[in-house]
């Protein structure tokens, strides 16, 4: 297995490249920007890539998808709850001050139980509306890995603040469906570092 996480972008969004080293297909998760380093790493370790998947339509996060898709004709993933926020990529684009990325609607929704990934690595979504209205995790449940987008970061979760941002409903999502996962399972947030189920479950301050 090729497991690769790294942040792009300026507001150092983590991307993940998975792929399986028999059979060198790959997805990637988030390249919401640095394209051409994401594209140059699937090129030197041989990848072909099969998914693209994004936690939930904010620039950071969805903002290099359509020129990844261009450049490998993988198809993008992304829960269609979220399509509002897509079309407001202008508007997200003056809130950081950065160029416009061109999108696209995306081929496939991401919904609730659907399963994404390899075959020798799948994963389960999680619809876990809250951060936005279509943010959804990522389960490796083979891999005790879950990707968990902007809805839950080590000693914090996701600012609700932005459109079709619900403090409640952030809360419950991760209550109700992330804090069901086992306590080992490794937790790799949209930023900064990684964490498991079960030290969120004991220490996050918004959790207790
Ligand atoms: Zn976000």
């Amino acid at each position: 297995m090729i497991l690769e996480t790294f942040p792009v972008g300026p507001l150092q969004c983590n991307c993940t490249i998975l792929a399986d080293e028999e059979t060198r297909e790959a997805i990637v998760v988030d390249p919401g920007d640095e394209i051409s380093r994401i594209h140059r790493r699937l090129t030197s370790l041989g990848l072909t890539l099969k998914q693209i998947l994004i936690t939930h339509a904010h620039i950071d996060h969805v903002g290099g998808a359509l020129k990844l898709k261009a450049l490998t004709g993988a198809p993008i993933y992304l829960n269609e709850a979220d399509l509002p926020l897509l079309q407001m990529m202008s508007a997200q684009a003056a809130w950081l001050n950065i160029e416009t990325p061109e999108t696209a609607p995306p081929d496939e929704s991401l919904t609730d139980g659907r399963r994404v990934g390899l075959d020798n690595y799948p994963a389960q979504v999680i619809h876990t509306p809250g951060h936005t209205q279509g943010s959804i995790c990522l389960h490796f449940a083979p891999l005790k890995m879950v990707l968990a987008g902007d809805t839950l970061f080590a000693g914090s979760i996701g600012r609700t603040d932005l459109p079709g941002g619900n403090y409640e409903q952030i809360i419950t999502s991760i209550r109700s469906r992330l804090f069901d996962l086992p306590d080992e399972t490794n937790v790799v947030p949209g930023h900064g570092p990684a964490t498991t189920i079960g030290s969120e479950r004991r220490t996050n301050p918004f959790l207790k």
